[in-house]
């Protein structure tokens, strides 16, 4: 192990992945976390073929396989008349056409694997009840001070603070977000609850005239993940802990197909969320501080890339600090250069599927295959996936 260190601050995917992919390369890692317990929100996640790429050479492989579930497929249905196609094939075919496959997991059981990764390499490696509430620089060192009044210090500090970064605000002006015009919401429901017909290892997309309903399984198959997001102004607040009723989620979506009606019946607790967006931010780095994740590129769930995006500059912030440790300027320069451009393409195209995903042309039935042939049939997917999918964090020339 070398001197070098690194604070990492936020212990969700992001941090949890970064300390790991630091400590794999010999660099002291220390993640600090607000919550007093590490956990995630009980939901679900897709990591598409680029973050199990980025996930295995990490050295995941064998924890994700005793929870993940690999699914076979994607398929649409019609909001109303639940009609049903193919939209693309995903299990062993996936794997054969990218090299990894397309995992749908438990929030909580990704958390875990990476949780048990870095404190099997660095017991005592994560603290927590520690938030961060001010930072300050001189020429070599960079600090947090946190809300009990301890403050560390270390030549290198990352942002993996989410959303609401209090990273972000104190580097840069930080810019209004903007609502949507969306709420999601989010449940899970025991897979033995469900009519028979849903319980099946396939990734699930209603679409709607002003709305769409996702569900796929996770924790190797014993729980449906379900999201859902409608058109609704009357909601505006971006938290992923506040739960509505399943009167309001069921009102949502009155008139949906009844699997769509049995789905929302079968959810415990749903939790709502109001979607908003921020422009792409032009740097994510001052002196020894830099961002990743949701810190920098709060991303719309219509791509399900947020996360895998945090996991893809986990890895590459790792392998520039590794590189270039005597080199603030360098090691975030090269780490902007190789993901400010992709994360602000998977940022836009996210916006660009929620115009796709509400189909007001689903409002009449006639219309229905017409609006599936333009914008969903499998000619499309490659343009779609194969940009996403195909990028290799692990090979990038640093
Ligand atoms: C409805 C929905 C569905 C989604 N589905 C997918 C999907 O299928 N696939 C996918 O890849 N992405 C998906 N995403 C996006 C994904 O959830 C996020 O992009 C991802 O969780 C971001 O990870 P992160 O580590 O950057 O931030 P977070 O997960 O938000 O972690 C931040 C951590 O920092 C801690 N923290 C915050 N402030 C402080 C502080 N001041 N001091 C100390 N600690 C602090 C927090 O407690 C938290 O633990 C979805 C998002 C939504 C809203």
């Amino acid at each position: 192990m070398t001197t070098d260190r690194v604070i990492v601050i936020g212990g969700g995917i992001g941090g949890l992945t970064a300390a790991l992919a630091l400590l794999k390369r010999g660099i002291d890692v220390e993640l600090y976390e607000q919550s007093s317990q590490l956990k995630e929100a009980g939901a679900g996640l897709q990591i598409g073929s680029n973050g199990t790429r980025v996930l295995y050479a990490l050295g995941l492989e064998c924890a994700l396989a005793e929870v993940q579930v690999m699914p076979v497929a994607r398929e649409l249905r019609h909001w109303s008349t639940g009609e049903t196609w193919n939209w693309f094939d995903l299990g062993e075919t996936s794997v054969k056409r990218f090299g990894t496959p397309y995992l749908m997991l438990h929030r909580g059981d990704l958390h875990a694997a990476l949780t048990n990764a870095v404190t099997t390499l660095k017991p005592g490696a994560i603290v927590l009840s520690k938030k961060c509430v001010a930072i300050s620089q001189t020429g070599d060192t960079a600090e947090v001070r946190f809300e009990d009044g301890t403050a560390v210090t270390a030549p290198y500090i990352i942002g993996a603070d989410g959303i609401h970064s209090t990273i972000r605000a104190a580097l840069f002006a930080p810019g209004k977000p903007e609502f949507t015009g969306c709420v999601a919401w989010r449940g899970l429901i025991p897979m033995q609850q469900l009519p028979e017909h849903l319980r099946r290892l396939v990734g699930t997309s209603w679409l709607g005239p002003h709305g769409f309903v996702l569900h796929y399984p996770v924790r190797r198959g014993e729980l449906m993940n379900f999201i859902s997001v409608v058109e609704r102004d009357d909601w505006q607040v971006e938290s992923w802990v506040i739960a509505g009723t399943t009167r309001e989620l069921a009102n949502d979506f009155s008139g949906w197909h009844a699997d769509v009606q049995s789905l929302i019946e079968s959810i415990d607790t749903p939790y709502k969320w109001a979607l908003m967006v921020r422009a792409p931010m032009d740097s994510w780095s001052r002196g020894r501080f830099t961002l990743l994740g949701d810190a920098c590129h709060p991303t719309l769930p219509f791509l399900g890339q947020g996360a895998v995006m945090a996991i893809e500059d986990a890895y590459i912030v790792a392998a520039c600090l590794n590189k270039y440790f005597a080199n603030p300027v360098k090691a975030f320069s090269r780490y902007e250069e190789i993901r400010c451009d992709r994360t602000s393409a998977v940022v836009r195209k996210a916006q660009e599927n929620r115009a796709m995903a509400f189909e007001p042309r689903l409002a009449e039935k006639d219309a229905v295959a017409e609006a599936i042939a333009l914008d969903w049939m499998k000619v499309r997917v490659s343009e779609r996936l194969d940009w996403l999918y195909n990028y290799d964090a692990t090979a990038i020339e640093i």
